[in-house]
């Protein structure tokens, strides 16, 4: 099997799995509990947001856990807005965000929130002279993603924070931990396990230590009383886990830069009729091709047949069926976005077994050309 889906999710790290078994295993108490099986699982707790927060790297601030990336996107947005709302109703956000950013802006358009989605370039270059026409007073929070998890194109966050007067900036930072060091003018910063080879169902929010907002579940007041709920023990400690192996031994940004180009060389080699949509200086983790006269999701199922797994896009939405937004926003054609193709890496990725994909992937497209069923 070659997996390239990693931005979808990825293999679990083994050293993960065997942490988490023992907090289900063994040490399965609940963090509030007064006897020792509990004083175990809250020393756990503490050891992976110490880990976390080594590998994030970032200023001085708070980790909460969550129940996922997408639960911290939420955290973050709707608790600026609720922590916020009397100062200012405008947001800002981008075209290209992944729907978690979106649909929670989404629903504060629906409380009377003014958002203002600003554009992109061919490349998912940010419009920075919209962005900046759109700061004024009355804006709150400025969600930005650090990395597309389409294309792998990189937002400036740290010249967004230069320009972001008295709002806050939230970025979703899901696609670029583990890969590019995190941005750290951000006040608000969501990340996610399953991304970094460790376990899904499991995320966090860190916000700088100025940063205010409301808790996000009430309860018995776990997680400094922010998120309110019996910890997940096994996948909070996994997670810790993931992040300190992102230190130790992960793949670094150069290694998973040589699989990209070797793919991506191959393919502009042997393969005719190719846009493609990730920029040269975008994170590594990503390639987003388009091959003219395909229809992408037949080249993927045609992959699947070799046990190669690649993506048409973002896995991530529900509206499987639905066309790109972040390739629209983009100025793509229907038609061009219809044979895009996602290939995405981890750490058990190869540069040598990349020459076979190249191989497949010329021969699923030449088939589907040949039969021009779609031209
Ligand atoms: N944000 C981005 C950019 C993502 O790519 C994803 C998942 O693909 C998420 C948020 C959601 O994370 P989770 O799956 O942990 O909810």
């Amino acid at each position: 099997m070659i997996y390239l889906d990693n931005s979808a999710t990825t293999r679990q790290h083994d050293r993960v799995t065997e942490v988490m078994l023992q907090y289900m295993r063994e040490d399965f108490g609940n963090p509030s509990s007064l006897y020792s099986l509990g004083l175990t699982a809250e020393k756990a707790i503490k050891e992976a947001r110490k880990k976390l927060d080594r590998a994030m790297a970032l200023p001085e601030g708070t980790c909460y856990f969550t129940s996922c990336g997408t639960e911290a996107d939420s955290m973050a947005i709707l608790g600026v807005a609720r922590a916020r709302g009397r100062r200012g109703r405008r947001i800002i956000t981008t075209q290209v965000e992944h729907p978690a950013v979106l649909e929670a802006c989404k629903q504060l358009e629906q409380q009377g929130f003014e958002v203002i989605y600003i554009g992109v370039d061919r490349e998912c270059g940010l419009d920075m002279e919209q962005l900046k026409d759109a700061i004024n007073e009355e804006t709150i929070l400025i969600s930005v993603m650090q990395v597309n998890n389409e294309t792998g194109a990189v937002m400036p966050i740290d010249e967004i924070a230069e320009l972001k007067q008295n709002a806050l900036l939230h970025t979703d930072a899901v696609q670029a931990f583990g890969k590019i060091p995190l941005a750290k003018g951000a006040d608000l910063v969501t990340v996610s396990g399953h991304k970094i080879h460790g376990p899904k169902g499991i995320g966090a929010l860190w916000t700088g230590k100025d940063v205010h907002i409301p808790a996000f579940l009430a309860g018995g007041g776990q997680e400094s009383g922010m998120r309110s709920g019996t910890e997940n023990v096994p996948a909070i400690a996994g997670f810790g886990e993931a992040a300190a192996l992102l230190s130790s031994e992960m793949l670094g940004e150069e290694p998973v830069r040589k699989v990209r180009d070797r793919l991506l060389c191959g393919i502009r080699d042997e393969i005719g009729d190719i846009i493609v949509n990730s920029p040269d200086d975008g994170c590594p983790s990503v390639l987003n091709i388009s091959f003219l006269g395909t229809r992408a999701e037949v080249l993927l199922h045609t992959l699947e047949q070799d046990e190669i797994y690649v993506s048409t896009g973002s896995a991530c939405s529900s509206n499987k069926k639905g066309q790109s937004h972040v390739l629209k926003a983009m100025g793509l054609s229907d038609r061009e976005i219809e044979g895009t193709l996602r290939f995405s890496f981890g750490r058990y990725n190869s540069v040598g077994e990349m020459d076979e994909v190249v191989d497949k992937v010329k021969k699923a497209v030449e088939r589907f050309r040949k039969l021009g069923s779609f031209r």
